[in-house]
C-alpha cells in the first residue's frame, strides 16, 4: 500500500529524505506530482502511468478542494473512496499519497491569499462555476509549492484547467513542467469522470451523445467552425436527457471563441447537465 501522508511538514520531510538518499548515491530524484480529487478511475491511472515514465517518484495527491466548489455545487456529494483509491494506487506501485485535510490546506490563519485566474477564468466553466478556477489554481499553486515537483501531470479532459495551469506556471514563473495526458473514454466514447458514477443507465447512454457530437465535429471541421458546431448540435440536441450549457470552438492560444472564418487548430468544448450531473468534454479540431 502507498504511504499516506496527511501533513505538509511530513510530506516535505519524506520527499527531502528521498532526495537526499538519491543524492548520496550520486543520482537524481525527479518527482512527478499527479493532483487528483480521488474517486480514481482509469483516466487518473493513465496520468499515473505517464508520471512513472517521467520521473523517479510519483506523488499522487487526493484532496477534494472546497475552494473550487461553489455554494450550490456538489462538494458534499462528491465521491470519496480513499480505501479503493489506495488499492488502485498500490497496484500501480505508487509509493506516496498526499491526502491532507481541508484544515491542513486551509488553516484558520494565513488563509486569504488567492490566485486570480484572470479573464479566461470567467469563461465557460468559470461562467457556470464562479470562483471555480481561482480555487483550482490556488490549490494547484499550493501543491506545487509544497511538493516542488519537476513535473505535474494533468488530463486533457479538463481543457480549460490545463490552459489556466499552463498560464499560471508561465505568468508566475513556477519552475515545473506541465505534462498533459489525452482523455480516457468508455467504450461509448463518454469521457471518464468521477461524476459518471452519479449517472443512471439511461443518462449514461444519453451522455454518450456528447463525445459522439465532438467526434462528428472533428470530421465536419474540414468545412469550417460553423459546420463543426452544426455537426455536434445535430447529435447532442435531440437527447432529451442532455441539457446543453455550452458548445463552443475556442482558439488554442487564447481560449476565447474563434470567429466563424477561423482556420487552423482549435478546440471544441462542451458542457451539459445530464440529470443532475454536470459533464464536460473537449476535442482538438483542425478547422479548414
Ligand atoms: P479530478 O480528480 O477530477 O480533479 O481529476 C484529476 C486529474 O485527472 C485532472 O488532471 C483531470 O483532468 C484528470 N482526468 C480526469 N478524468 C480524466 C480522463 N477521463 N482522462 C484523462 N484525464 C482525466
Amino acid at each position: 500500500m502507498p504511504e499516506v501522508i496527511g501533513t505538509i511538514d511530513e510530506l516535505r520531510n519524506r520527499l527531502g529524505a528521498a532526495r537526499d538518499k538519491a543524492a548520496m548515491m550520486g543520482g537524481d530524484t525527479r518527482i512527478v506530482l499527479v493532483p487528483t480529487m480521488g474517486a480514481l478511475h482509469d483516466g487518473h491511472l493513465a496520468l499515473i502511468r505517464r508520471a512513472r515514465q517521467l520521473g523517479d517518484i510519483v506523488l499522487v495527491s487526493i484532496f477534494v478542494n472546497p475552494l473550487q466548489f461553489g455554494a450550490n455545487e456538489d462538494l458534499d456529494r462528491y465521491p470519496r473512496t480513499l480505501e479503493a483509491d489506495l488499492q488502485a494506487l498500490a497496484l500501480e506501485g505508487v509509493p506516496f499519497v498526499f491526502a491532507p485535510s481541508a484544515r491542513e490546506m486551509y488553516p484558520e490563519t494565513n488563509n486569504t491569499t488567492r490566485v486570480a485566474a484572470g479573464p479566461v477564468g470567467l469563461l465557460l466553466e468559470g461562467a457556470a462555476r464562479p470562483g471555480h478556477f481561482d480555487g483550482m489554481l490556488t490549490v494547484v499553486a499550493k501543491l506545487l509549492n509544497i511538493v516542488a515537483p519537476d513535473t505535474a501531470v494533468f488530463g486533457q479532459k479538463d481543457a480549460q484547467q490545463v490552459f489556466l495551469v499552463q498560464s499560471m506556471v508561465a505568468d508566475l514563473n513556477v519552475r515545473v513542467a506541465i505534462d498533459v495526458v489525452p482523455t480516457v473514454r468508455e467504450h461509448s466514447g463518454l469521457a471518464l469522470s468521477s461524476r459518471n458514477r452519479n449517472l443512471t443507465t439511461a443518462e449514461s447512454e444519453a451522455a454518450a451523445a456528447l463525445s459522439a457530437g465532438l467526434t462528428a465535429a472533428q470530421v465536419a471541421a474540414s468545412h469550417g467552425a460553423t459546420a463543426a458546431l452544426a455537426a455536434a448540435h445535430a447529435l447532442i440536441d435531440p437527447q432529451a436527457l442532455v441539457k446543453l450549457d455550452y458548445l463552443v470552438v475556442v482558439h488554442p492560444h487564447t481560449f476565447f471563441p474563434v470567429s466563424a472564418d477561423h482556420v487552423g487548430p482549435a478546440r471544441m468544448l462542451v458542457a451539459a447537465l445530464v440529470g443532475t450531473t454536470r459533464l464536460i468534454d473537449n476535442v482538438a479540431l483542425d478547422v479548414a
